[in-house]
Protein backbone atom coordinates (compact mmCIF):
# COMPACT_ATOMS: atom_id res chain seq x y z
CA UNK A 1 0.00 0.00 0.00
CA UNK A 2 1.23 3.49 -0.79
CA UNK A 3 0.39 6.80 0.32
CA UNK A 4 -0.65 7.68 -3.29
CA UNK A 5 -3.61 4.69 -3.39
CA UNK A 6 -4.85 6.28 -0.24
CA UNK A 7 -8.11 8.45 0.07
CA UNK A 8 -10.24 7.44 2.99
CA UNK A 9 -13.73 8.62 4.12
CA UNK A 10 -14.66 8.13 7.21
CA UNK A 11 -17.70 5.92 8.43
CA UNK A 12 -21.37 7.29 6.79
CA UNK A 13 -23.00 8.52 9.97
CA UNK A 14 -19.90 9.13 11.76
CA UNK A 15 -20.78 13.55 13.34
CA UNK A 16 -17.23 14.83 12.03
CA UNK A 17 -16.45 12.36 8.84
CA UNK A 18 -13.13 13.20 7.73
CA UNK A 19 -11.61 12.50 4.16
CA UNK A 20 -7.72 12.11 3.99
CA UNK A 21 -6.02 13.12 0.87
CA UNK A 22 -2.43 12.34 0.80
CA UNK A 23 -1.55 14.37 -2.60
CA UNK A 24 -2.78 17.32 -1.69
CA UNK A 25 -1.79 17.10 2.49
CA UNK A 26 2.12 16.74 1.23
CA UNK A 27 1.45 19.48 -0.97
CA UNK A 28 0.30 21.91 1.76
CA UNK A 29 1.72 20.70 4.78
CA UNK A 30 3.83 23.48 5.95
CA UNK A 31 4.39 24.48 9.66
CA UNK A 32 2.42 26.65 11.73
CA UNK A 33 0.63 27.12 15.25
CA UNK A 34 -1.61 24.84 17.08
CA UNK A 35 -3.79 27.78 17.98
CA UNK A 36 -4.45 26.69 21.36
CA UNK A 37 -4.46 30.45 21.76
CA UNK A 38 -4.56 33.26 19.18
CA UNK A 39 -2.06 35.38 19.59
CA UNK A 40 0.12 32.28 19.85
CA UNK A 41 2.34 32.41 22.80
CA UNK A 42 5.66 33.56 20.76
CA UNK A 43 3.40 36.62 20.86
CA UNK A 44 3.45 37.40 24.15
CA UNK A 45 5.60 40.26 25.71
CA UNK A 46 7.85 40.94 28.41
CA UNK A 47 5.77 44.21 28.74
CA UNK A 48 2.76 42.50 30.09
CA UNK A 49 3.37 42.44 34.07
CA UNK A 50 1.70 41.33 37.00
CA UNK A 51 -0.27 44.76 36.99
CA UNK A 52 -1.52 44.39 33.84
CA UNK A 53 -2.96 40.74 34.81
CA UNK A 54 -4.45 42.07 38.52
CA UNK A 55 -6.52 44.85 36.11
CA UNK A 56 -7.36 41.89 34.02
CA UNK A 57 -9.26 39.91 36.76
CA UNK A 58 -10.34 43.52 38.20
CA UNK A 59 -12.12 43.73 34.55
CA UNK A 60 -13.85 40.41 35.46
CA UNK A 61 -14.83 41.95 39.09
CA UNK A 62 -16.35 45.23 37.22
CA UNK A 63 -18.39 43.25 34.52
CA UNK A 64 -20.04 41.04 37.35
CA UNK A 65 -17.81 37.66 37.35
CA UNK A 66 -16.32 35.98 35.29
CA UNK A 67 -17.49 34.01 32.25
CA UNK A 68 -18.93 31.03 34.08
CA UNK A 69 -17.13 28.91 36.39
CA UNK A 70 -13.23 28.85 36.02
CA UNK A 71 -10.84 26.75 34.12
CA UNK A 72 -7.68 26.05 36.13
CA UNK A 73 -4.58 24.55 34.95
CA UNK A 74 -2.11 22.94 37.26
CA UNK A 75 1.44 22.01 36.16
CA UNK A 76 3.76 19.92 37.72
CA UNK A 77 7.37 19.79 35.95
CA UNK A 78 9.24 17.11 36.99
CA UNK A 79 9.94 13.69 35.61
CA UNK A 80 11.79 10.84 36.70
CA UNK A 81 13.28 10.18 33.38
CA UNK A 82 13.52 11.86 30.24
CA UNK A 83 11.76 10.27 26.91
CA UNK A 84 14.16 11.31 24.04
CA UNK A 85 10.97 13.01 21.77
CA UNK A 86 9.60 14.84 24.22
CA UNK A 87 9.24 19.10 23.75
CA UNK A 88 7.86 19.78 26.92
CA UNK A 89 8.97 21.88 29.55
CA UNK A 90 9.74 19.47 32.29
CA UNK A 91 12.57 19.08 35.05
CA UNK A 92 14.63 15.56 35.02
CA UNK A 93 15.35 14.78 38.15
CA UNK A 94 14.98 11.75 41.14
CA UNK A 95 15.79 14.02 43.99
CA UNK A 96 12.34 14.31 45.17
CA UNK A 97 12.94 16.93 47.79
CA UNK A 98 12.66 19.36 44.81
CA UNK A 99 8.89 18.71 44.36
CA UNK A 100 8.42 19.33 47.99
CA UNK A 101 9.94 23.03 47.44
CA UNK A 102 8.18 23.37 44.18
CA UNK A 103 4.72 22.44 45.88
CA UNK A 104 5.34 24.65 48.89
CA UNK A 105 5.37 27.39 46.27
CA UNK A 106 2.35 26.01 44.14
CA UNK A 107 0.98 26.23 47.09
CA UNK A 108 1.33 30.25 47.94
CA UNK A 109 0.42 31.17 44.52
CA UNK A 110 -2.62 28.70 44.48
CA UNK A 111 -3.52 30.80 47.91
CA UNK A 112 -3.00 34.30 45.71
CA UNK A 113 -5.35 33.48 43.32
CA UNK A 114 -7.65 32.40 45.37
CA UNK A 115 -7.90 35.86 47.03
CA UNK A 116 -7.13 37.71 44.04
CA UNK A 117 -10.82 35.43 42.61
CA UNK A 118 -12.55 35.33 45.68
CA UNK A 119 -16.37 35.81 44.88
CA UNK A 120 -15.83 34.26 41.73
CA UNK A 121 -13.86 31.09 42.27
CA UNK A 122 -16.52 28.25 40.71
CA UNK A 123 -14.60 25.78 39.77
CA UNK A 124 -16.29 23.89 36.42
CA UNK A 125 -12.83 22.47 35.08
CA UNK A 126 -9.25 21.11 36.62
CA UNK A 127 -6.02 20.13 34.47
CA UNK A 128 -3.23 18.80 35.98
CA UNK A 129 -0.48 18.84 33.37
CA UNK A 130 2.94 18.43 33.05
CA UNK A 131 6.02 16.69 33.34
CA UNK A 132 4.70 14.36 35.09
CA UNK A 133 1.61 15.25 38.13
CA UNK A 134 2.21 11.40 39.41
CA UNK A 135 5.62 12.41 40.15
CA UNK A 136 3.96 13.75 43.23
CA UNK A 137 3.23 11.18 46.07
CA UNK A 138 0.25 10.24 46.71
CA UNK A 139 -0.15 11.99 50.18
CA UNK A 140 1.26 15.07 48.40
CA UNK A 141 -0.90 14.90 45.57
CA UNK A 142 -4.16 14.75 48.54
CA UNK A 143 -2.51 17.82 50.53
CA UNK A 144 -2.65 19.51 47.17
CA UNK A 145 -6.28 18.83 45.81
CA UNK A 146 -7.10 19.96 49.29
CA UNK A 147 -5.45 23.24 49.64
CA UNK A 148 -7.32 24.22 45.64
CA UNK A 149 -10.60 22.72 47.72
CA UNK A 150 -10.11 25.68 49.99
CA UNK A 151 -8.95 28.13 47.72
CA UNK A 152 -11.80 27.20 45.01
CA UNK A 153 -15.48 26.05 44.86
CA UNK A 154 -15.00 22.81 42.95
CA UNK A 155 -18.61 21.84 40.88
CA UNK A 156 -19.98 18.56 41.79
CA UNK A 157 -18.41 15.29 40.49
CA UNK A 158 -21.13 14.85 38.33
CA UNK A 159 -20.78 18.30 36.30
CA UNK A 160 -17.29 19.19 37.10
CA UNK A 161 -14.34 17.98 34.66
CA UNK A 162 -11.09 17.22 36.50
CA UNK A 163 -8.63 15.85 34.69
CA UNK A 164 -5.11 14.43 35.21
CA UNK A 165 -2.33 13.20 32.93
CA UNK A 166 -0.94 10.26 34.19
CA UNK A 167 1.92 8.27 33.45
CA UNK A 168 1.80 4.54 33.50
CA UNK A 169 4.83 3.48 34.34
CA UNK A 170 4.15 5.89 37.70
CA UNK A 171 1.41 4.64 39.57
CA UNK A 172 -0.20 1.34 40.86
CA UNK A 173 -3.27 0.14 40.69
CA UNK A 174 -4.18 1.76 44.64
CA UNK A 175 -2.94 5.17 43.26
CA UNK A 176 -5.43 5.32 40.34
CA UNK A 177 -8.29 4.30 42.76
CA UNK A 178 -6.75 7.24 45.15
CA UNK A 179 -6.82 9.87 42.67
CA UNK A 180 -9.91 8.70 41.76
CA UNK A 181 -11.29 9.21 45.69
CA UNK A 182 -9.45 13.12 45.60
CA UNK A 183 -11.50 13.93 42.80
CA UNK A 184 -10.16 13.17 39.57
CA UNK A 185 -12.98 11.71 37.25
CA UNK A 186 -11.06 12.00 33.66
CA UNK A 187 -7.64 10.45 32.74
CA UNK A 188 -5.18 10.82 29.99
CA UNK A 189 -2.42 8.25 29.81
CA UNK A 190 0.89 8.93 27.99
CA UNK A 191 1.46 5.84 25.89
CA UNK A 192 2.69 7.07 21.81
CA UNK A 193 3.45 3.65 21.17
CA UNK A 194 3.54 -0.39 22.16
CA UNK A 195 6.24 -1.59 20.00
CA UNK A 196 9.19 -2.32 22.19
CA UNK A 197 11.66 -1.67 20.06
CA UNK A 198 10.01 1.94 19.62
CA UNK A 199 9.78 2.69 23.11
CA UNK A 200 13.64 1.48 23.40
CA UNK A 201 14.05 4.25 20.37
CA UNK A 202 12.84 6.91 22.70
CA UNK A 203 13.58 6.08 25.90
CA UNK A 204 10.58 4.94 27.63
CA UNK A 205 10.16 1.70 28.04
CA UNK A 206 6.40 1.27 29.23
CA UNK A 207 5.12 -2.87 28.97
CA UNK A 208 1.97 -2.93 26.99
CA UNK A 209 0.42 -4.68 30.11
CA UNK A 210 1.20 -1.97 32.63
CA UNK A 211 -0.81 0.66 30.77
CA UNK A 212 -3.46 -2.39 30.27
CA UNK A 213 -3.80 -2.57 33.92
CA UNK A 214 -4.00 1.20 34.50
CA UNK A 215 -6.72 1.70 31.87
CA UNK A 216 -8.19 -1.14 33.50
CA UNK A 217 -7.75 -0.05 37.28
CA UNK A 218 -9.26 3.35 35.88
CA UNK A 219 -12.36 1.94 34.39
CA UNK A 220 -12.94 0.14 38.09
CA UNK A 221 -12.63 3.33 39.79
CA UNK A 222 -15.03 4.75 37.70
CA UNK A 223 -13.41 7.22 35.83
CA UNK A 224 -15.84 9.05 33.25
CA UNK A 225 -12.97 9.01 30.30
CA UNK A 226 -9.87 7.51 29.66
CA UNK A 227 -8.08 9.13 26.89
CA UNK A 228 -4.49 7.95 25.47
CA UNK A 229 -1.68 10.03 23.75
CA UNK A 230 -0.09 8.16 20.76
CA UNK A 231 2.58 9.36 18.33
CA UNK A 232 3.51 8.93 14.88
CA UNK A 233 6.94 9.36 13.39
CA UNK A 234 8.56 7.81 16.01
CA UNK A 235 12.10 6.59 15.83
CA UNK A 236 12.13 2.70 14.81
CA UNK A 237 8.48 3.25 13.85
CA UNK A 238 6.98 1.18 10.73
CA UNK A 239 3.66 1.25 8.86
CA UNK A 240 3.57 -2.69 10.58
CA UNK A 241 4.60 -1.64 14.15
CA UNK A 242 1.86 0.95 13.57
CA UNK A 243 -0.91 -1.25 12.59
CA UNK A 244 0.11 -3.37 15.39
CA UNK A 245 -0.04 -0.82 17.93
CA UNK A 246 -3.27 0.26 16.19
CA UNK A 247 -5.06 -3.05 16.61
CA UNK A 248 -3.80 -3.48 20.38
CA UNK A 249 -5.26 0.54 20.81
CA UNK A 250 -8.58 -0.09 19.31
CA UNK A 251 -8.96 -3.74 21.33
CA UNK A 252 -7.93 -1.23 24.59
CA UNK A 253 -11.13 0.94 23.64
CA UNK A 254 -10.32 4.61 25.25
CA UNK A 255 -12.74 6.77 25.08
CA UNK A 256 -10.69 9.54 23.41
CA UNK A 257 -7.42 9.50 21.49
CA UNK A 258 -4.85 11.59 20.57
CA UNK A 259 -2.37 11.20 17.79
CA UNK A 260 0.55 13.64 17.37
CA UNK A 261 2.93 14.07 14.77
CA UNK A 262 5.98 13.69 16.02
CA UNK A 263 8.06 17.19 15.43
CA UNK A 264 11.74 16.41 15.00
CA UNK A 265 12.95 20.03 16.32
CA UNK A 266 16.52 18.80 17.90
CA UNK A 267 17.84 22.64 17.50
CA UNK A 268 14.93 23.34 20.20
CA UNK A 269 14.72 20.40 22.47
CA UNK A 270 17.75 18.86 23.64
CA UNK A 271 16.48 15.83 24.62
CA UNK A 272 15.50 14.78 20.58
CA UNK A 273 19.20 15.02 19.90
CA UNK A 274 19.52 11.98 21.05
CA UNK A 275 17.17 10.22 18.51
CA UNK A 276 19.50 9.10 15.52
CA UNK A 277 18.27 10.67 11.92
CA UNK A 278 18.58 7.23 10.49
CA UNK A 279 15.80 5.78 12.86
CA UNK A 280 13.31 8.54 11.53
CA UNK A 281 11.16 7.23 9.11
CA UNK A 282 10.83 9.08 5.95
CA UNK A 283 8.29 11.57 5.30
CA UNK A 284 5.61 9.60 3.20
CA UNK A 285 5.99 6.49 5.66
CA UNK A 286 4.43 8.74 8.17
CA UNK A 287 1.56 10.10 6.08
CA UNK A 288 0.98 6.26 5.05
CA UNK A 289 1.15 5.51 9.23
CA UNK A 290 -1.14 8.44 9.51
CA UNK A 291 -3.80 7.39 6.86
CA UNK A 292 -3.90 4.03 8.80
CA UNK A 293 -4.45 5.28 11.85
CA UNK A 294 -7.64 7.39 10.33
CA UNK A 295 -8.40 4.36 8.89
CA UNK A 296 -8.67 1.98 11.40
CA UNK A 297 -10.09 4.45 14.21
CA UNK A 298 -12.67 5.77 12.10
CA UNK A 299 -13.80 1.88 10.85
CA UNK A 300 -13.56 1.23 14.92
CA UNK A 301 -16.54 4.13 15.31
CA UNK A 302 -14.24 6.79 16.88
CA UNK A 303 -15.54 10.34 15.61
CA UNK A 304 -12.28 12.83 14.17
CA UNK A 305 -12.97 15.91 16.88
CA UNK A 306 -10.11 17.77 14.63
CA UNK A 307 -6.33 18.41 14.60
CA UNK A 308 -5.16 15.07 16.11
CA UNK A 309 -7.91 13.96 18.40
CA UNK A 310 -10.33 11.58 17.61
CA UNK A 311 -13.35 10.24 20.23
CA UNK A 312 -15.70 7.77 20.63
CA UNK A 313 -19.64 9.28 19.70
CA UNK A 314 -20.74 8.77 23.01
CA UNK A 315 -18.13 10.89 24.91
CA UNK A 316 -18.82 14.57 26.22
CA UNK A 317 -15.99 15.84 23.50
CA UNK A 318 -17.90 14.47 20.32
CA UNK A 319 -21.17 15.31 21.80
CA UNK A 320 -19.91 18.59 22.36
CA UNK A 321 -18.91 19.36 18.95
CA UNK A 322 -22.22 18.11 17.74
CA UNK A 323 -23.42 20.58 19.74
CA UNK A 324 -21.30 23.67 18.88
CA UNK A 325 -20.12 23.94 22.45
CA UNK A 326 -16.41 22.67 21.16
CA UNK A 327 -13.53 25.12 22.60
CA UNK A 328 -9.85 24.89 22.37
CA UNK A 329 -7.55 26.76 24.81
CA UNK A 330 -4.06 25.01 26.11
CA UNK A 331 -5.13 21.71 26.59
CA UNK A 332 -6.43 21.06 23.75
CA UNK A 333 -10.41 20.61 22.71
CA UNK A 334 -12.49 20.91 26.06
CA UNK A 335 -15.99 21.32 26.79
CA UNK A 336 -16.50 24.48 28.59
CA UNK A 337 -16.97 27.27 26.35
CA UNK A 338 -15.25 30.74 26.78
CA UNK A 339 -13.88 29.75 30.51
CA UNK A 340 -11.90 31.92 32.00
CA UNK A 341 -8.86 30.21 32.96
CA UNK A 342 -6.40 30.48 35.91
CA UNK A 343 -3.03 28.67 35.13
CA UNK A 344 -0.61 27.55 38.23
CA UNK A 345 3.00 26.65 38.42
CA UNK A 346 5.87 27.19 36.48
CA UNK A 347 5.66 28.28 32.71
CA UNK A 348 1.99 28.17 33.20
CA UNK A 349 -0.50 30.15 30.87
CA UNK A 350 -3.56 31.71 31.80
CA UNK A 351 -6.15 33.47 29.55
CA UNK A 352 -8.34 36.03 31.70
CA UNK A 353 -10.90 38.46 30.53
CA UNK A 354 -9.30 39.72 27.25
CA UNK A 355 -5.46 38.41 28.46
CA UNK A 356 -3.18 35.82 28.18
CA UNK A 357 -0.21 35.37 30.90
CA UNK A 358 2.11 33.34 31.46
CA UNK A 359 4.65 32.29 34.52
CA UNK A 360 8.21 32.23 34.47
CA UNK A 361 9.57 29.53 32.95
CA UNK A 362 12.52 28.63 35.19
CA UNK A 363 12.24 27.50 38.84
CA UNK A 364 14.83 30.40 40.22
CA UNK A 365 12.64 33.35 38.36
CA UNK A 366 8.89 31.74 39.84
CA UNK A 367 10.10 31.27 43.34
CA UNK A 368 11.71 34.82 43.36
CA UNK A 369 8.26 36.18 42.79
CA UNK A 370 6.47 34.49 44.79
CA UNK A 371 9.11 35.20 47.59
CA UNK A 372 8.63 39.22 46.93
CA UNK A 373 4.87 38.54 47.23
CA UNK A 374 3.78 38.87 43.96
CA UNK A 375 2.01 36.09 41.17
CA UNK A 376 5.01 35.15 39.13
CA UNK A 377 3.76 36.88 35.36
CA UNK A 378 6.43 37.07 33.31
CA UNK A 379 5.10 37.72 30.19
CA UNK A 380 1.46 38.17 28.08
CA UNK A 381 -0.60 39.71 26.06
CA UNK A 382 -3.78 41.91 25.79
CA UNK A 383 -5.79 41.18 23.13
CA UNK A 384 -6.91 44.10 21.04
CA UNK A 385 -10.12 44.15 18.96
CA UNK A 386 -8.63 43.13 15.89
CA UNK A 387 -7.05 39.87 18.40
CA UNK A 388 -10.73 38.84 19.61
CA UNK A 389 -12.39 39.26 16.33
CA UNK A 390 -9.67 36.60 14.94
CA UNK A 391 -9.81 34.70 17.79
CA UNK A 392 -13.04 33.69 17.32
CA UNK A 393 -12.68 33.57 13.53
CA UNK A 394 -9.86 30.47 14.42
CA UNK A 395 -11.68 28.90 17.09
CA UNK A 396 -14.67 28.59 15.23
CA UNK A 397 -12.65 26.82 12.23
CA UNK A 398 -10.65 24.72 14.56
CA UNK A 399 -13.54 23.17 16.46
CA UNK A 400 -16.78 23.45 14.46
CA UNK A 401 -15.29 23.47 10.93
CA UNK A 402 -17.64 26.50 9.62
CA UNK A 403 -18.04 29.72 10.61
CA UNK A 404 -21.04 31.95 10.29
CA UNK A 405 -20.37 35.13 8.35
CA UNK A 406 -23.83 36.55 9.54
CA UNK A 407 -22.63 35.63 13.18
CA UNK A 408 -19.79 37.75 13.46
CA UNK A 409 -21.09 41.04 11.36
CA UNK A 410 -23.75 40.56 14.29
CA UNK A 411 -21.26 40.62 17.00
CA UNK A 412 -19.21 43.45 15.17
CA UNK A 413 -19.52 46.64 13.46
CA UNK A 414 -18.11 45.16 10.30
CA UNK A 415 -18.69 44.09 6.72
CA UNK A 416 -17.15 40.37 6.42
CA UNK A 417 -16.81 40.47 3.21
CA UNK A 418 -14.46 43.84 3.12
CA UNK A 419 -12.58 43.61 6.14
CA UNK A 420 -11.64 39.92 5.23
CA UNK A 421 -11.21 41.05 1.60
CA UNK A 422 -7.16 39.73 1.77
CA UNK A 423 -7.80 36.73 3.57
CA UNK A 424 -10.70 35.93 1.26
CA UNK A 425 -8.85 36.31 -1.40
CA UNK A 426 -5.78 33.94 -0.52
CA UNK A 427 -8.81 31.48 0.39
CA UNK A 428 -9.55 30.79 -3.00
CA UNK A 429 -6.39 28.62 -3.39
CA UNK A 430 -7.97 26.69 -0.44
CA UNK A 431 -11.51 26.57 -2.75
CA UNK A 432 -9.92 25.61 -5.25
CA UNK A 433 -7.63 22.77 -3.61
CA UNK A 434 -11.27 21.56 -2.30
CA UNK A 435 -10.48 22.59 1.24
CA UNK A 436 -13.26 25.44 1.92
CA UNK A 437 -16.40 26.62 0.66
CA UNK A 438 -17.01 30.03 0.95
CA UNK A 439 -21.04 31.49 0.21
CA UNK A 440 -22.35 34.72 1.23
CA UNK A 441 -23.10 33.31 4.84
CA UNK A 442 -20.78 30.70 5.27
CA UNK A 443 -16.97 29.56 5.69
CA UNK A 444 -17.03 26.02 6.03
CA UNK A 445 -14.15 23.83 5.84
CA UNK A 446 -14.59 20.53 3.80
CA UNK A 447 -14.01 16.83 4.56
CA UNK A 448 -11.11 17.23 2.37
CA UNK A 449 -10.04 20.11 4.34
CA UNK A 450 -10.26 19.09 7.99
CA UNK A 451 -6.69 17.52 8.48
CA UNK A 452 -5.02 20.71 7.06
CA UNK A 453 -7.72 23.05 9.05
CA UNK A 454 -4.36 24.87 10.72
CA UNK A 455 -3.04 25.99 7.28
CA UNK A 456 -7.09 27.51 6.85
CA UNK A 457 -6.80 28.95 10.41
CA UNK A 458 -3.25 30.44 9.27
CA UNK A 459 -4.65 32.72 6.56
CA UNK A 460 -6.43 34.32 9.33
CA UNK A 461 -3.23 35.12 11.55
CA UNK A 462 -2.32 38.67 11.07
CA UNK A 463 1.20 37.55 13.13
CA UNK A 464 2.48 35.39 10.89
CA UNK A 465 4.89 36.60 8.57
CA UNK A 466 5.47 39.37 11.74
CA UNK A 467 9.26 39.25 13.80
CA UNK A 468 8.53 37.76 17.18
CA UNK A 469 9.09 39.67 20.02
CA UNK A 470 11.03 36.54 21.60
CA UNK A 471 11.81 33.44 20.24
CA UNK A 472 12.24 30.37 22.06
CA UNK A 473 10.79 26.71 22.08
CA UNK A 474 7.78 26.32 24.96
CA UNK A 475 5.98 22.83 24.28
CA UNK A 476 4.03 21.46 26.40
CA UNK A 477 2.81 24.62 28.32
CA UNK A 478 0.82 25.67 25.07
CA UNK A 479 3.80 28.36 23.64
CA UNK A 480 4.66 28.00 20.37
CA UNK A 481 8.39 27.28 19.22
CA UNK A 482 10.79 29.66 17.19
CA UNK A 483 9.48 26.92 13.93
CA UNK A 484 6.38 25.65 14.63
CA UNK A 485 5.27 21.92 14.34
CA UNK A 486 4.27 20.71 10.81
CA UNK A 487 0.43 21.21 9.91
CA UNK A 488 0.60 17.43 9.16
S1 LIG B 1 7.19 13.04 27.50
FE1 LIG B 1 6.22 13.41 29.48
S2 LIG B 1 7.18 11.90 30.84
FE2 LIG B 1 8.49 12.02 29.03
S3 LIG B 1 10.04 13.56 29.57
FE3 LIG B 1 8.40 14.62 28.50
S4 LIG B 1 7.05 15.40 30.10
FE4 LIG B 1 8.37 13.82 31.02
Amino acid sequence: MTHEALSIIAAEGAAQPLRFDAATVRRLSTSGPRYTSYPTADRFSADFSYGNYLEAVAGLKMRGGARGPLSLYVHVPFCDTVCYYCGCNKIVTRDRSKAATYLSYLKQEIGMQGTLFSGMSQLGQLHFGGGTPTYLSDRQMEELMAHLRKHFEFAPDEEGEYSIEIDPRTVSRERVHSLRAQGFNRVSLGVQDFDPDVQKAVNRIQPEAETLAVMQAARDAGFRSISIDLIYGLPKQTLDTMRQTMAKVIAASPDRIALYNYAHLPHLFKPQRRILDADLPPADAKLDMLALCIRELTAAGYVYIGMDHFAKPDDDLAVAQRQGRLHRNFQGYSTHAEADLVAVGVSAISSVGNTYSQNEKTLEAYYEKLDQGVLPVARGIKLNTDDLLRRIVIQKLMCSFELSIASIEMAYPLRFKDYFAAELAQLRALEQDGLVTIDDEWLSVTLKGRLLVRNICMVFDRYLGLPRAQEEGTAGTGAQPLRYSKTI
